[in-house]
Parts: C-alpha cells; structure tokens; sequence
C-alpha cells in the first residue's frame, strides 16, 4: 500500500487536550508539507472511527474538528445494542465500560398521562462529552493526527475543483483567523447535521432537533438512573436520560412551528413533558438549550472523486429510536477498506460500492425509524401504541431487538 506512513511521524501528535498547540501544528502544515493521504473533517464518532480504522490500516490521516473537545452535543446519549457491538467489532468493546457509561435496563415511554415500561436487553448512557473524547484519543493511539479548533472551510466538497498535484484535494483550514491550505488524496466528510456534505436535501415537514444538560444536583429523583425516559406529544418528544456523572442529559425533536408556538426550545420541552405528569425539572427552559438543523435528511450524493460522506453527513432520520451513533459508528468501519483504496486511486466504482454499502449498513436499518417517526406525527396513533404497550409490554420485542441487532462488519484482512 504505497501511503506516506511518515506522516504521522513529521507531525507531533496532538491529544484531545492539545488545543494550544494547534496554531504550531498548522504552520507545520504549510513549512513542511506534510500532507496527510486522508483529511477527516469532523471528529464525532463516525469520523473518529473511521480516522482510526484508516490509521490501523496503514493509511496517513489528519483529522480535524471546529470543536474544542471535550464538548457536548444535542444527543440523547444512549449507545444501543448495536452500537456498543459495532464497537466490539472493531476492538473497542470495552470502551463504554471504561468511560463509566450507565448500562439501561428499561424505556418509560409516556404519551399525556398514559405511560408504559418497555425492557431493554443492552445499551448504555453516556455523555458526549466523554465518549467522543475517548473515540479521539483512541484514533490517536493508532496513529492520527488530530487538531481541534480547526474547521475545514469548502461548501461544496463534491462539485468542487479538485486542484492540487495528481488527484490531491485542496482544503482550506481555519483555525482562529490563521488559515492553511492542505493537499490530501481522499477527504471524508463527517460534519454531522451542521456541517453538512454541501448537498443535503432535508426532508419536508422535518423536526428540528434541540438539548440541554441539567446539572445532576438539581434533576428529581424520579429520574433514574438506568431508565430513559421518553415523553411524546403533539409537536415533538423529549428524552431524558442519566449519564455518568449523574447529570440528566435532554435531547428533545420539535416540530418548528410547535417551538415557535411555545416560545423557544426550553418552553416547548417543558410544554411536552407537562403533559406527563412527571416531576418537573426546576428552571429546564432557563438552561442553555442548543438547537439542531432539520434531522431528516439525505444527501444527493454520498462519493465522488476521492470525496465521501460519513455519518449523520451521509443522511439522518429522527432521533426517536436512538440508534445515530449505531449508524455512525458501523458506517465508519464500512467505509475505511473502501477508502483506503481510494487512496491508491480514484475509480467511480468505489463511490457505488460506498452507496450500496450504505444502503445496507443503514438505510435498510432506518425503516423501523421512519415508521417510529410516522406514528409519533399522530397523537391519537402515539397514545394508541403507548396504551398497546402498556397492555402488553412483550408488543415491542421484535422492534426492539431489531434496533439491537448487531450490524454486520466486513472483515477485511488490515495491512
Ligand atoms: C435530539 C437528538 C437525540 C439523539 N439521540 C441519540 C441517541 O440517544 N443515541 C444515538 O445513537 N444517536 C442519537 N442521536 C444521533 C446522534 O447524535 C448522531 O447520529 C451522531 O452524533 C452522528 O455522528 P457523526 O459523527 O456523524 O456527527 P456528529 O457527532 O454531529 O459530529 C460531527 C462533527 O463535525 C464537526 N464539524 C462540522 N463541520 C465542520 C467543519 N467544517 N470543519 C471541522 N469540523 C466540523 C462538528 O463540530 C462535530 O464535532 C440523536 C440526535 C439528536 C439530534
């Protein structure tokens, strides 16, 4: 595999605590010309997972993120069965234990005052602030290079020029007015929702996404540890979960007109969760919510030329079944062999082997989801199933242990 290994060796490596040195690290960029052979723009949990793969592979990477990590992020945090087993897949099954992660024994679902209780044979809680750290110092120890603060400036990834030496890609980072300009062969796009890969088509009607973390002193008992707690109603649903240091994290999806109605993204969860009857949490519309683009999306295209998209980037449908970073991470590992070709040389055959790997490690898996999401546009519906499943708990079984299934990984021999 004729790939610049030495790469990672010219450039020190920077850890998730590494901020300062970045600046340093980017002029390295330019004085030097120590060009990665894969830029990751992005470093959530698909671009984390795929940076390490690559790296494990012997492929040179340079993964970057506008963030400053550890940060948080509108999630409901909950890791399902199948994501804590793509994790396993690639080595990282104790990953979660190691972070402290709540494991979930059980979903209240509440619709008004009608609420049921629903086992759940595996996942865990865990914030995002500590699992992405941990996937970043993972991807580290295999040997990327990481720099956060820095964000990858190009709207259009895929219809752009590509101008540099051979098939390189021309990217522009930023990072704090300072910009540089890197020249890698393949870049792969991880920019979750916000980012998006420059040609996302967001789904009509689609629910915007919205979250807070309320500080553990002042979250109710009621809200246990081990137990999510979801809440649907018309406009949106609200979950709420204990992560491992106790604080309660919020993740909520709202209709845009029903946040507007309430008087913001605090007033509309509180309007939900009223309804319920629950325990309220004090001051919950005060704190600092953080609010999404619209989650139903998918792009136009997911590859071409040396260019792939990853992740919440590669298409999302709403967050109601919790399964994002399941699709994230196994899509991540799905694409490092296929990206790893394409460092060799660009041929239009790998954009359609990504396509149709990604029909079947994920849209096929996003079905139960949309129906999910199908039933919670109808209140009367949503407190049809809940009262079902209040009835007859063993009803959700099937959906249940499909959204746990672990997905299926290639096993393609490493360098
Ligand atoms: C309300 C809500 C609740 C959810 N609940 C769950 C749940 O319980 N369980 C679950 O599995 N999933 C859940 N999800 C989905 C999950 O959060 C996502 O699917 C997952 O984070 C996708 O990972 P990603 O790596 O693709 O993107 P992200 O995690 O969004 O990471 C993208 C990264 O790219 C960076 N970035 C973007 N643009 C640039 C740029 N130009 N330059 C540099 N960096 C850039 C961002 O800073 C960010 O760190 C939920 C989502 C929402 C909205």
């Amino acid at each position: 595999m004729p790939t610049s290994a030495t790469t990672s060796q010219r450039i020190s490596r920077n850890g998730v605590d590494g901020n300062k040195r970045v600046g340093l690290q980017l002029e390295r960029f330019t004085s030097q010309h120590t060009n990665p052979d894969v830029l990751v723009v992005g470093a959530g949990p698909a671009g984390s997972v795929i940076a390490r793969e690559l790296a494990r592979r012997g492929v040179s990477v340079l993964l970057v993120d506008k963030a400053v990590f550890p940060r948080s992020k509108v999630c409901g945090c909950c890791l399902n069965g199948a994501a804590l087993a793509a994790l396993a897949a690639i080595g990282l099954g104790d990953l979660a234990r190691q972070c402290g992660a709540v494991p979930l024994r059980s979903v209240r679902l509440a619709s008004g005052k009608t609420s049921a209780e629903v086992a759940l044979p595996s996942g865990v809680a865990l914030s995002r602030e500590t699992f992405d750290s941990a996937l970043i110092r993972e991807a580290v120890a295999a040997g990327v290079t990481f720099l956060p603060g820095v964000r990858a400036n190009g709207g259009d990834f895929f219809g752009g020029p590509v101008t540099g030496p051979g098939d390189d890609h021309q990217v522009e980072l930023d990072h704090g007015g300072q910009s540089v300009t890197v020249s890698a062969r393949v870049v792969v796009l991880a920019t979750g929702l916000a980012g998006s890969a420059g040609n996302a088509l967001q789904s009509p009607g689609s629910r915007l996404g919205a979250g807070v973390v309320v500080p553990a002193g002042v979250v109710p008992a009621f809200f246990s540890r081990g137990t999510i707690f979801m809440a649907t109603g018309r406009g949106g649903y609200v979950g709420l979960v204990r992560v491992e240091d106790d604080r309660l994290d919020v993740a909520a999806a709202f209709d845009p007109e029903f946040v507007r109605a309430s008087g913001g993204l605090g007033r509309a969860a509180e309007t939900i969760l009223a309804q319920t009857g629950w325990p309220l949490v004090p001051r919950l519309a005060a704190l600092g919510w953080k609010g999404t683009p619209a989650l139903t999306r998918r792009p136009a295209v997911l590859a071409a030329r040396g260019v792939f998209a990853v992740g919440d980037a590669a298409g999302y449908v709403e967050p109601f079944t919790g399964e994002g970073m399941a699709w994230a991470i196994a899509s991540a590992a799905a694409l490092a062999p296929i990206a790893r070709r394409a460092v060799v040389g660009w041929d239009d055959g790998l954009a359609r082997e990504w396509a149709q790997t990604h029909i079947r490690q994920v849209r096929r898996r996003q079905r139960v989801c949309r129906v999910a999401a199908w039933i919670l546009r109808s209140p009367r519906l949503a407190r049809l199933a809940v009262q079902s499943l209040a009835l007859l708990p063993c009803l959700s079984r099937p959906v249940v242990a499909a959204l746990n299934r672990a997905p299926a990984l290639s096993h393609e021999p490493f360098a």
